[in-house]
């Protein structure tokens, strides 16, 4: 099977120990790494497939303890590089009673941040069939510059470029900045997901409908993914479009459904691409992503409740 290298930032959020509170209001916090494309790699390697995670994190106790958290999930760490002088990125994360979430972020400029062209695995990026990134990786330099150099790298070789935006808009400058820069790589990619949120943030609207996702539509890619939550994703191809939808499942704790539906879709695509092509195989794929996804909600944190296959196939054959 072909292997996915997942690209970007790998971090350590601080979440309240009780929810609903505001971040001067937390009593104390806990620890839940994550960081999108190291969720991502997670999540592939989780359900059985092979993943490598390329970032860089600070050479100080978080920094070893993410990358033995990647290796203890099965996910090569051979290209990641600890920066001797920067921290690991830290965020205090919190979803206040008001429905607000409110983060603080620690990059003044951490690890990740300072990820160069030159500390790039080539060949590690070189071998991945799938290569997956984000954008936060884009806000600042030096590591804009390895994000560039490394999806051309991987385009180069013959990879599959798979991009989900994640914004994070207090990280950006401004919101206009934000969405120049996500848009600036879009031609570049074969897959891309966008949740909801980010289908209206990047094409100014207040709608998800077919029109405004077409929006974001290129001749180049193979797919476009809008995730809708509780209500699954809509799929658009050069020849087909649809929607499937997700399963019933109590929700708890959003974070890392994204990114488990990712990683649940790309585990696929490098065991068989004609999901691309072939519309029917495609809807049974996401079926699949869907669940995962749902999965992920069900438990406090991202990596935490990341599913193995056999509890993705729980919930498919009960539904
Ligand atoms: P994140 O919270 O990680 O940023 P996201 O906004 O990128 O996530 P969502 O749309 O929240 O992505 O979720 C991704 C997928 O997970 C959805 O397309 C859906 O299939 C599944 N999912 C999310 N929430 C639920 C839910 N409450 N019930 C069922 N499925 C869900």
């Amino acid at each position: 099977a072909g292997l996915v290298v997942s690209f970007g930032e790998m971090l350590i959020d601080f979440v309240p120990t009780v929810s609903g509170v505001s971040l001067a209001e937390a009593p104390g916090f806990l620890k839940a790494p994550g960081g999108a494309p190291a969720n991502v790699a997670i999540a592939v390697a989780r359900l059985g497939g092979r993943c490598a995670f390329l970032g860089k994190l600070g050479e100080d106790e978080f920094g070893r303890m993410l990358a033995a958290i990647l290796r203890d999930n099965g996910v090569d760490d051979s290209g990641v590089t600890f920066d001797a002088g920067a921290r690991t990125a830290l965020a205090f994360v919190t979803l206040r009673a008001d429905g607000e979430r409110e983060f603080m972020f620690y990059r003044n400029p951490s690890a990740d941040m300072l990820l160069t062209e030159a500390e790039l695995n080539l060949d590690l990026i070189r071998k991945a069939k799938v290569f997956h990134y984000g954008s936060i990786s884009l806000i600042t330099e030096p590591c804009r510059s390895a994000h560039l150099k490394a999806m051309e790298v991987a385009k180069e070789a013959g990879a599959l470029l798979s991009y989900d935006p994640n914004l994070r808009l207090p990280l950006w400058p401004s919101a206009a900045e934000a969405r120049e820069q996500i848009l600036s790589i879009w031609d570049a990619a074969d897959i891309i997901k966008v949740s909801d949120v980010e289908l209206e943030f990047l094409t100014g609207t207040d709608s998800v409908e077919d029109e405004v996702a077409m929006r974001l539509w290129r001749p180049s890619l193979k797919l476009l993914l809008v995730t809708l939550g509780e209500k699954g994703c809509k799929y658009y191809t050069k020849d087909f479009h649809g929607s499937v939808e997700s399963f019933t499942v109590k929700q708890v704790d959003t974070t890392g459904a994204g990114d488990a539906f990712v990683g649940a879709l790309l585990g696929k695509i490098i065991e068989d691409q004609s999901a691309l092509q072939d519309e029917k195989k495609l809807r049974e794929l996401l079926r699949f992503a869907n669940a995962c996804g749902a999965i992920t909600t069900t438990k406090k944190g991202a990596i935490p409740s990341l599913p193995n296959i056999s509890e993705a196939m729980q919930l498919m054959e009960g539904a």
